[in-house]
């Protein structure tokens, strides 16, 4: 799950993490309320969508930069005018751009230099790892790309925690003042502390800022969540932001369904991630592209079944279906009853391939050719594959 920049910060404060203040509106009658928390003064409106590369985004009428310096408050409360409701569209967001409903108001700060600090899992290691570099503000990808010297990498052994030697390895490395690395040291240990203790997968500050005055601060804050966590987080699942996710990732999560939205055109209805994932692979292999990923789990209700088959119809991109069942812990049967169900609830014009297999099939098998639906079997995974993207073609 993730949130956005002014959650972030507002949960880094909480940690002892300094942020310059700031205020959040989700519209325009909250500008004055919101900027009269802040001193006058140079002031920056901040674009919030669950997407980077704001800055150097460009709004879908023209209007340019989704976080922009004002020198007055003034000129803030216009600049937010045009932000709000409006579509950002920058490197992360897609073609189609993300609409704009909430913009941060937050003072300018005075930058001495801008640096990269995040701290993420490594799943190679299992470990926790801070990645710090002295190129801030640009993309860290481009960093490691042209200058991998200049990042700086510290695994950190989840049974000891953050260590001072590591501690001050990473603040070695970004060459500060002694005041600065006094300042980085607790800020580090504070956003350590904060990425542990919210179960977080990673946290990104891009930029960090020294200012000519020695402070550290986070300019920028990208937080997400492991999602198997958020039951012991009901703080945190209060700053999900329904407006950022897709619609059909907001009923599955309803249903418990592990399903993910894809680009393609062929929907896919299975159990178990690995067989989801060989199922997307197939589709490919045969010249398809799939709709979605989609695992409805291995001991999935006719309920379930009814509704999963409901969303991935739900995509005006689909323009056909597969069904891979392979029945260890699932029955087929159930599988078979619930998309009869689902298509005598929504209707069903779209081609469908359905492959059962394991246990309970020959009931499966039966319930489906006494529901008359007009359906095509596949033998195996690779014919029922091959079968659907010719039918999609
Ligand atoms: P994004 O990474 O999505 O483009 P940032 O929050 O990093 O958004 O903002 C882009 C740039 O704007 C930053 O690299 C920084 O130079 C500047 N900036 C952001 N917030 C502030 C602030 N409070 N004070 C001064 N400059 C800022
Ligand atoms: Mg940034």
């Amino acid at each position: 799950m993730n949130i956005h920049e002014y959650q972030a910060k507002a949960l880094f404060e909480k940690y002892g993490v300094p942020v310059p203040k700031g205020a959040a509106a989700k519209n325009a009658a909250e500008f004055d309320t919101a900027l009269a928390t802040l001193p006058e003064g140079p002031t920056m409106v901040k674009s919030q969508i669950h997407a980077g590369g704001r800055g150097k985004g460009t709004f879908t009428d023209g209007y340019k930069g989704g976080v922009k310096f004002c020198p007055t408050k003034a000129e803030a409360k216009e600049v937010a005018g045009k932000m709000l409701d409006n579509t950002l569209v920058t490197i992360q967001t897609g073609p189609a751009g993300r609409k704009v409903q909430t913009v941060y108001f937050t003072v300018a700060s005075d930058i001495k230099k801008e640096y990269y600090l995040s701290i993420l899992l490594d799943r190679g290691t299992s470990q926790p790892v801070i990645i710090a570099s002295t190129e801030g503000g640009v993309e860290i990808e481009k960093v490691a790309e042209e200058t991998p010297e200049k990042i700086t990498k510290v695994f950190v052994d989840p049974a000891y925690g953050l260590a001072d030697f590591q501690v001050r390895e990473i603040i070695f490395s970004l060459g500060l003042n002694k005041t600065e690395s006094k300042n980085a040291a607790k800020l580090l240990r504070n956003l350590y502390n904060c990425f542990w203790e919210t179960d977080a997968s990673m946290i990104e500050v891009n930029p960090l800022i020294t200012t000519p005055d020695d402070d550290v601060l986070a300019l920028d804050a990208k937080v997400s969540f492991d999602s198997n966590a958020l039951y012991r987080h009901p703080d945190i699942v209060a700053l999900r932001d329904l407006n950022e996710e897709d619609p059909k990732e907001i009923e599955a999560s309803k249903y418990d369904l592990a399903y993910i939205a894809l680009d393609g055109n062929i929907a896919c209805l299975v159990n178990g991630a690995g067989l989801a994932m060989s199922t997307m692979d197939i589709i490919k292999h045969f010249g398809g592209n799939p709709a979605n990923f989609l695992d409805v789990g291995g001991g999935a209700s006719k309920e379930k079944v009814v509704a999963a088959f409901k969303i991935i119809l739900g995509d005006p991109n689909v323009k056909g279906i597969l069904v891979n069942i392979f029945g260890g812990i699932m029955d087929c049967n159930v599988i078979a009853e619930g998309v009869v169900e689902a298509v005598k609830e929504v209707g069903l014009e779209l081609p469908l391939v359905v492959r059962l297999e394991g246990n309970n099939v020959e009931a499966g098998k039966k319930t489906l050719d006494a529901s008359g639906l007009s359906l095509v079997s596949g033998d195996s995974m690779a014919d029922a594959a091959q079968k659907i993207v010719n039918l999609v073609a």
